[in-house]
């Protein structure tokens, strides 16, 4: 079988592709690196089943030969990266999400779509379940994202009602693990890089705020768990385990054993005050869970970030 990776070079996408290849499929991963990075895939670039196209998956994508599956993960993740790209951001969820369901529908392949928990907002009903509409300003600086995201979810569906065409849709909730980008903004990267320089961990408000965190192998055992089922409606694929900002700031001061501070920042425009995904649907039809507990998959992403400063501290330039 051979699968397409749309965003393989991108943190998740890299993980996953890493994965298929493991599984025995073909991989082809396409990106335009806008906020991916060959790093990630250079571990895979001389595999025989694996193939590296570098395009925007807003234009069309002509492929010759069969294909069995388009993954769609191309988008700008981070706070920081969609609010600097946000026309690129509204671009891929709606344009490279038509252009690859074209894709999946001219080759008679399945099409996955990443959404997010995005799709929920500024959550009124807590835990979120799939069932819940949300909470979002749409004409606010984090909508180029959310709409995108939910565009990307209405053309899915739109596409599997009116063509047939085999759809899946996942919630993804906040991720973290080895090759998420130590300056994308993100809360963990963030945390743990200025954890391990002594630099004050940024909490933005007064961190009451909750984020639930899965590990990246619980996410991509979740990816082919939906591969796998022939479930059509959105899952939520996260872990439950909940934390307050200021509560995961101190857990990353003990894990690190750093003597940082912690200093408050203003808090961002419509930042989500709580996030927990409920995630039955995707015990009950997909047989999942997450199995990662937070301090184990920290333990490993710490290792990785300090691998990375040891490597550019040590390098020719210094940094
Ligand atoms: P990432 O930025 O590391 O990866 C996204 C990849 O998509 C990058 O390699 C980027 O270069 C590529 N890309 C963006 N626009 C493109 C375009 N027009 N054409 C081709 N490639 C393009 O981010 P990530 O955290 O790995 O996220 C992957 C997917 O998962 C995204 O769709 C994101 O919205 C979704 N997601 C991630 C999280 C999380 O916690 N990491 C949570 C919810 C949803
Ligand atoms: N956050 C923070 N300090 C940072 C980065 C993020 O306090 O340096 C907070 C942010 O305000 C949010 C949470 O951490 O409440 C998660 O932010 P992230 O950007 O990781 O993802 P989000 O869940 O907001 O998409």
């Amino acid at each position: 079988m051979r699968l397409l990776v749309a965003g393989g070079a991108g943190f998740i996408g890299s993980h996953l592709v890493d994965r298929l290849l493991a599984d025995g499929f073909h991989v082809t991963a396409v990106d335009n690196l806008i906020t991916g990075s060959l790093s990630n895939i250079a571990h895979v670039r001389e595999h025989p089943a694996f193939e590296f196209l570098h395009h925007d998956v807003c234009h069309p994508l002509i492929l010759d030969g069969p294909l069995d599956w388009v993954l769609n993960l191309a988008s700008p993740a981070s706070p920081i990266d969609y609010l600097k790209l946000p026309l690129e951001t509204l671009r891929v969820g709606a344009m490279g999400s038509h252009s690859l369901l074209e894709l999946a529908k001219s080759k008679g392949a399945s099409y996955f779509f990443a959404s997010t928990s995005e799709v929920y907002g500024d959550p009124l009903v807590h835990p979120q379940e799939e069932s819940y509409w949300g909470n979002v300003n749409p004409i606010g600086p984090r909508s180029v994202y959310d709409e995108a995201k939910r565009y990307g979810e209405a053309i899915t569906m739109a596409y599997h009602r009116e063509y047939g065409l085999d759809t899946r849709i996942i919630r993804i909730f906040n991720t973290y693990g080895p090759r998420n980008r130590a300056n994308d903004g993100r809360v963990v990267p963030s945390f743990i890089s200025q954890a391990l320089r002594g630099e004050p961990l940024t909490v933005f408000g007064d961190g009451s705020q909750t984020r639930s965190f899965q590990f990246v192998s619980d996410l991509v055992e979740g990816i082919r768990c939906l591969m796998d089922s022939d479930v059509a409606e959105p899952v939520n694929i996260g872990n439950p385990s909940e934390l307050t900002v200021l509560e995961f700031a101190r857990l990353i001061l003990e894990l690190t054993g750093s003597p940082s501070v912690i200093e408050h920042r203003p808090l961002p425009q419509d930042d989500p005050k709580v996030r927990r995904p409920d995630i039955s649907r995707a015990k009950a039809l997909l047989g999942w869970e997450p199995q990662v507990p937070v301090e184990i998959g920290l333990e490993e992403t710490i290792r990785w970030y300090r691998e990375q400063l040891m490597h550019s501290l040590s390098s020719p330039a210094g940094k």
